[in-house]
């Protein structure tokens, strides 16, 4: 293996400021894998448990502060992140293999985030009065202790800073485990936030899932976790938490459906749209487009504006700025587009792929795949029934809007969903029978929900939601203050009441 002409970076466990060593593995550059991008901790048992204490010891001090002196320390790491931004994108691509513009939009999000829920600052201290029936009570909100985050490889910083944000303006400590796949540019803008906070509030252990993510899972001191995976993933931290009896908030994997209506209009906007909401990151987007319901009367028309756009991607390296889809971000996720692309030619669908090979030289050398579009598929076809994360995509026709509604209701999936049309308004009346945390009309991919929108899945496609204040609450638990201002002025005691003190004063 060789080294990139870039610096090579270190994940490190990282315990109230301070950075233990440990052994450790390589990450590897998935458009070139013979190329070490860097090397991340493998951290375990011992490194959870210093950095749950750490968070422990940290906790009392930082929840006690007003949610406006933890914001503020929160905007001084935005403004430190902004400073790195550009680098932390190079690094980005090179461990997940986006195109610079996809790793800029990831990159940039650190700030951002902390900017937005930095701004809520002054709704994390607010108290609401109770409707008590006698004396006075409130309802204020408390942080819960230790919060773990345990994040996924396709947009590592955004979404580790979309759970921690929420997690800390409410004044809880975190401990991260970052993906080991894509732990670098993360575990570097841990390291600046961790800098303008007090030492233990921010902790990182990278290692593999089943050590250092079971064992932080496991651990009695996390009240929380924040889990953002798989769905096979999810299902394991559930069980795992359940033992110390932890509060989850989980966004899982989804299988988005679109259906273009017959009064959708296939225009050269709609193909271009479909192509952004299918192939960004090469298909591996929680809420990518992953199944296309077409009307029958529409189906040919669509399939050739799509497969004529998507022909002109060119997939390379992500640094090449001539690249616009990088390659898959690991083997594995190769492996499954290919297995899937041979059971559906078995089936007998109809199996195109398009698109320009940036260096065919060096197509070999990465996880390279062509986007490809598939239709006449069986639909029980697993590219249908599951989620693909990768760049193929089935495009099923249909006679009637209410068959696909059902299909595409018709799974155990439910992050997000959309709806095509040139009537808007005919498009809103079906989008709100998807079963499904998003549904959207004419638009369909990453930027379209706003952080101000709640974000998360409906079915097996998580529990809770991400983005604006109920994402705090979630972090916090109501507690109820009540106040009789007068002892014993509260009726109702029942045959306690009959009790006399024997001694008369
Ligand atoms: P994954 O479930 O394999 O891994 C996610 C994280 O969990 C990694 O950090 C991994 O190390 C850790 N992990 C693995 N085993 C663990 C265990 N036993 N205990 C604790 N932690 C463990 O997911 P992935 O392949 O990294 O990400 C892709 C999946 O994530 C897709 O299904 C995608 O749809 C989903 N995803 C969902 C959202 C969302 O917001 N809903 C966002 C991005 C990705």
């Amino acid at each position: 293996m060789t080294t990139g002409t870039d610096q090579t970076h270190v994940a490190p466990v990282l315990v109230g400021g301070e950075e233990l060593p440990t052994p450790t593995a390589p990450v590897v550059n998935p458009a070139r894998t013979d190329e070490v991008v860097g090397e991340h901790a493998l951290g375990g048992e011992k490194e959870v448990d210093a950095a749950a204490r750490a968070a422990v010891d940290a906790f009392p001090a930082w929840a006690a502060l007003p949610a406006a002196e933890r914001a503020a320390a929160m905007l001084r790491a935005a403004d430190a992140l902004d400073g790195i931004r550009e680098d932390q994108a190079r690094l980005i691509t090179r461990e997940v293999g986006k195109v610079m513009g996809e790793s800029r939009a990831d990159a940039a999000g650190a700030a951002a985030l902390l900017r937005y829920f930095a701004s809520l600052a002054d709704e994390v201290d607010r108290e609401e009065a109770a409707p008590v029936t006698f004396g006075r009570g409130w309802i204020r909100h408390l942080p819960m202790g230790p919060v773990a985050v345990i994040s996924p490889w396709n947009t590592p910083v955004l979404l580790t800073f979309m759970a921690l944000g929420p997690a800390l303006i409410a004044g809880n400590t975190i401990v991260v485990k970052p993906p080991e796949i894509a732990p670098l540019a993360l575990s570097r803008a841990l390291a600046v936030l961790a800098a303008e906070l007090p030492p233990g509030v921010i902790g990182s252990v990278p290692g593999l899932g089943d050590a250092a993510g079971a064992a932080l899972t496991a651990h009695p001191l996390i009240r929380r976790i924040l889990f953002t995976g798989s769905i096979a993933t999810g299902q394991q931290v559930m069980r795992s938490a359940a033992a110390t009896v932890k509060s989850v908030g989980m966004e899982l994997g989804g299988n988005d459906a679109a259906l273009i209506l017959e009064s959708a209009r296939i225009d050269e906007a709609l193909a271009r749209e479909f192509v952004a909401g299918v192939f960004a990151a090469s298909g591996q987007v929680c809420y990518n487009v992953k199944r296309v319901y077409v009307h029958r009367s529409l189906h040919d028309e669509f399939v050739e504006a799509f497969t004529d756009l998507a022909a002109q991607l060119t997939v390379g390296d992500g640094l090449d700025p001539h690249t616009a889809m990088g390659p898959l971000t690991t083997r594995e996720g190769w492996e499954r587009t290919q297995r899937l692309r041979a059971d559906s030619d078995a089936r007998g669908a109809k199996v195109t792929t398009v698109g320009v090979k940036r260096d065919p030289a060096n197509w070999d050398g990465g996880h390279f795949q062509l986007p490809t579009v598939v239709t006449g598929i069986d639909p029980h076809a697993e590219l249908v029934t599951n989620e693909q994360f990768g760049p193929i995509i089935p495009v099923l026709a249909f006679d009637d809007e209410d068959e696909a509604l059902r299909q595409a209701n018709d799974t155990e999936y439910g992050l997000a969903g959309s709806v095509w049309s040139a009537d808007p308004d005919h498009a809103l009346r079906v989008a709100r029978r998807l079963e499904a945390g998003t549904a959207f009309v004419n638009v369909h991919r990453v930027g379209a929900s706003p952080m101000s929108v709640p974000f998360g899945g409906v079915k097996q496609s998580g529990i809770g939601r991400t983005h604006g204040i109920d994402s705090v609450r979630a972090c916090m638990e109501p507690q109820a203050v009540v106040c009789a201002d007068d002892h014993g002025a509260l009726p109702g005691l029942g045959h306690f009441a009959q009790l006399r003190l024997r001694r008369q004063p």
